[in-house]
């Protein structure tokens, strides 16, 4: 082997050559990278990995990426927070969030798979990139190709959130709004990948950005001292995230890195788009594809790509699946704020509400040791708030209005509590 990976067909076995190529042309199925693990032996280490840079490339060894690549662009190594008031509103004591609201350089975990998507894009020698996205992917397409010099052409479902365009427009991208949902967008853009001779990071690159997934799940055993979790809860769209967070704690396992453990893997939808969740809950085996209505639209994909394998892998961790409601969503948003001082988006809302649940309902027991992933920022989707907050009248800078304020606040708690002072 010329580089240190390759592409495998993830159910016939065929092996190919790094390539822009992400289906098997023997059956059809997706491929994948397969990184060689001996061949990292050496340089995957946990002493190696700590004096690498404070980025997702600490990990460098087991991306496919040449030995000698050197990112442009420091994604990731994001905060593992205790979330200790969280915990305790859900009857959790145990409970971590993995905080990729504050992922560099574009707020969500998206900026990791770009930023190998795009390093393969160079090393095929692509000078247009682009992606199909509904909002996070075209933000870190966008801004990633801007410091690669590389010129994008993101496509993306016409209702997408106006803050979303904008954090796309901004970078010089050309943004193409598509008149259709987000699996319309889809096949046109492998129908567009075809023709020209552009570098799709979740489509003809889809392989080589997947495999970026893969930091989330180091960087979480990295930071809770080298062990696995009890459980990982994962919002799901394409369901690629999901997968990608076992397989790397499989390859740690496989290098020594960590003791081996059987990690429960919990998937998070919303209910109006749910086609994994519902796969999981009814035991099918094939995933039915939706018509998405939901305001988590950053995992509105009715007909995900990865759907069957994020369903077996659920499955075969002994975890679940679960949906929640937009109104769920949206207090779900508040209470991760309130408690931890994490502002999250939709997607964030569903994670939360779903975690919530699965201690309710008892899949999750209250002393386990459970990573949450936040994967998104609520700045970009303030719009699923709107009305949530009054706007008072400006008070006038004065020491005596402010207490006029203060006194009419207090006689409106009374009002609400039924007359009984509250201080
Ligand atoms: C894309 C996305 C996901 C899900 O990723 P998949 O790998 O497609 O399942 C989760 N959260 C956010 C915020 C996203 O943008
Ligand atoms: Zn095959």
């Amino acid at each position: 082997m010329a580089h240190a990976y390759e592409l495998r067909c993830r159910e016939c076995g065929k092996r190919y050559d790094n390539a822009p190529l992400s289906i098997c042309d023997e059956c059809f199925s997706p491929l994948e990278v397969q990184c060689d693990l001996e061949a990292a032996r050496n340089t995957f280490t946990r002493e190696a990995i700590a004096k690498g840079p404070s980025s997702m490339w600490r990990y460098q060894a087991l991306l496919p990426v040449p030995d000698d690549y050197v990112a442009p662009t420091p994604a990731g190594w994001t905060p593992l927070l205790r979330a200790p008031r969280l915990a305790e509103r859900i009857g959790a004591s145990n409970l971590y969030i993995k905080n990729d609201a504050v992922c560099l350089p574009t707020l969500s975990f998206k900026d990791r798979v770009v930023s190998v998507a795009l390093a393969n894009a160079q090393i095929f020698g692509f000078d247009t990139v682009g992606c199909s996205s509904t909002g996070n992917l075209a933000n870190a397409v966008a801004a990633q190709a801007a410091r690669l010099g590389l010129k994008s052409y993101i496509l993306v479902p016409s209702d997408l959130e106006p803050a979303k365009i904008l954090n796309t427009q901004v970078y010089g991208a050309k943004l193409v709004r598509i008149d259709g949902n987000y699996d319309h967008v889809n096949r046109l853009c492998s129908q567009i990948a075809d023709r020209y001779h552009w570098g799709f990071v979740n489509v003809n690159l889809r392989p080589y950005y997947a495999e970026g997934s893969k930091t989330v799940g180091f960087e979480i055993a990295e930071q809770l001292g080298w062990r696995l979790p009890d459980n990982v809860v994962v919002p799901m769209a394409g369901g690629s995230l999901i997968t990608k967070i076992r397989k790397a704690f499989r390859e740690l396992i496989a290098l020594g890195l960590v003791e081996e453990k059987e990690v429960r893997f919990f998937g998070a939808q919303a209910t109006g788009c749910s086609p994994i969740a519902t796969a999981v809950k009814t035991g099918a085996d094939h995933i039915e594809p939706q018509r998405p209505s939901t305001i988590a639209r950053s995992l509105a994909i009715g007909n995900p790509a990865d759907g069957v394998y994020a369903t077996r892998c659920i499955r075969e961790s002994g975890g679940w699946a679960e949906d929640v409601s937009d109104v769920e969503i949206v207090s779900a948003i508040q209470e991760l704020a309130e408690t931890e001082g994490i502002f999250t988006e939709t997607a964030g809302g569903v994670t939360t509400a779903v975690t919530a649940r699965l201690y309710a309902h008892g899949r999750i027991r209250q002393d386990e040791l459970t990573v949450t992933c936040i994967t998104g920022n609520g700045l970009k989707t303030t719009d699923a708030l709107a009305g949530a907050y009054e706007l008072e009248a400006p008070v006038r800078p004065r020491l005596s209005d402010f207490e006029t304020y203060l006194e009419e606040q207090n006689e409106e708690q009374e009002l609400v509590f039924g007359g009984v002072r509250v201080s």
